[in-house]
């Protein structure tokens, strides 16, 4: 049976198209443009607008999560610590009521090093209270201090189904956890030359101008966050364009780490009607480490990255309802992240690009992120045009995962 969105204006993860029909058929694109094939069941989409599904370039994800990041047209989560390796999977990506999820599984960091910090006294990070456990082997926690340990974590997280492997560069500085035990330059360059000796993509948490310059130096290919701890120079732009790294900026994490809350997207009606208690409490909140940090600083330090010819690519860090991790929630935070790239200065396109192609090029995604006949029939339709309104992308009008429409509440 196939399926033909028609009267929509098409954005096909890099540029406009105009109105087009876009036609699906066993949850695969099948023909973009050209007339509505013979027999085929017809959407009317007039007045909206067809984007490729989005992706959430950086999370941590449970199955709830998952669904909850469907209902707002994100189609796909890329887990940067957690416990949705490849073999740990399966149920989800069969499941086209959820988004569908890459892992790094757990990342290379010292004994006592970030993320333990995040945590109150007791609680260690591992699979979200509540969460299925996962089946098979428990997660490798590859907590390394030295070069030898950290290259001989390596095949053994991509042996347990390892996507891409995070590193974590942290001192605990903007955190109010100065002194944190952190990676040091020799295991992190020698972690990353085994990562991608071994093909692998590889990925750092930094959250200042240092941590990013050692990533940088140790050969990553992208950094998890964009710093906060201070304007960009020019030293920091010129060494990320030299390296080609891209960056998954996610600016609110960034302001939800200044004290600011998702409060305003919070009262959103389309993204209210979404929301369970536990979210709704956590979106209005904030972590609050770094109150002295400035916005205006990281939106204009996104914006020169992106003039400088840097990928950036839409995440949110979004993670467990938990308020003392807020400011954040699945799928609703990655269309307040479009919102904050459009007033760091890029345009909707370009905005749309950094939740669509980019991230699928980035990560070697390639069977999504655009709208291309053979490509997955991930997609969102939305009532408007977010290519002038940014905030268009939250009029939710259909989802569909794998060419299956999603029922949205
Ligand atoms: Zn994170």
């Amino acid at each position: 049976m196939t399926t033909t969105i028609v009267g929509a204006q098409v954005f096909d993860g890099t540029a406009v198209l105009g109105i087009q029909n876009i036609s699906i058929e066993d949850g695969k694109i099948v023909q973009v443009g050209g007339d509505v094939p013979a027999g085929s069941q017809v959407v009317d989409a007039s007045g909206s607008t067809l984007l490729p599904g989005l992706i959430d370039a950086h999370v941590h994800t449970n199955r709830d999560s998952l669904a909850l990041a469907l209902q707002f047209g994100v189609t796909t989560e890329l887990e940067m610590q957690g416990t949705n390796t490849r073999d740990n999977r399966a149920a989800i990506s069969a499941d086209d009521t959820v988004a569908d999820v890459r892992s790094a599984g757990f990342g290379i960091t010292p004994p006592g090093g970030h993320p333990s910090e995040l945590f109150p006294e007791g609680f260690r990070p591992g699979p979200p209270p509540g969460a299925q456990p996962p089946p098979g082997l428990p997660p490798l926690m590859p907590f390394s201090t030295t070069p030898e340990q950290a290259v001989a974590f390596i095949p053994q997280l991509i042996e347990r189904g390892s996507d891409y492997i995070k590193f974590m560069v942290d001192d605990g500085s903007v955190e109010g956890h100065p002194g944190l035990p952190m990676l040091d330059q020799a295991t992190l360059n020698a972690g990353v030359a085994e990562a991608k000796r071994h093909g692998m993509l590889t990925i750092a948490h930094a959250l200042t101008v240092d941590a990013t310059r050692m990533a940088i130096e140790a050969g990553i290919d992208g950094l998890a966050h964009l710093f906060m701890d201070g304007p960009h120079t020019t030293e920091i732009i010129d060494l990320a364009v030299d390296a080609g790294v891209f960056f998954v900026p996610c600016i609110v994490l960034d302001a939800s780490m200044m004290g600011i809350t998702g409060r305003d997207l919070a009262d959103d009606d389309r993204v209210a009607t979404r929301l369970d208690a536990d979210w709704d409490t956590t979106l209005r909140s904030s972590f609050n480490h770094y109150p002295q940090g400035s916005l205006d600083d990281v939106l204009a330090s996104a914006k020169a990255l992106h003039d400088a010819g840097i990928d950036l690519l839409v995440g949110t860090d979004a993670s467990v309802a938990l308020p003392f991790m807020g400011g954040l929630a699945h799928g609703a935070s990655v269309h307040h992240e479009l919102q904050y790239l459009v007033r760091a200065g890029l345009s909707p396109a370009e905005a749309l690009r950094a939740a669509t192609s980019t991230t699928a090029r980035r990560f070697g995604l390639d069977d999504r992120g655009r709208i291309a006949e053979g490509l997955r029939a991930d997609l969102l339709l939305v009532d408007g045009d977010p290519l002038t309104t940014i905030g268009d992308t939250l009029n939710v009008r259909g989802v569909w995962r794998r060419g299956q429409l999603l029922s949205t509440s």
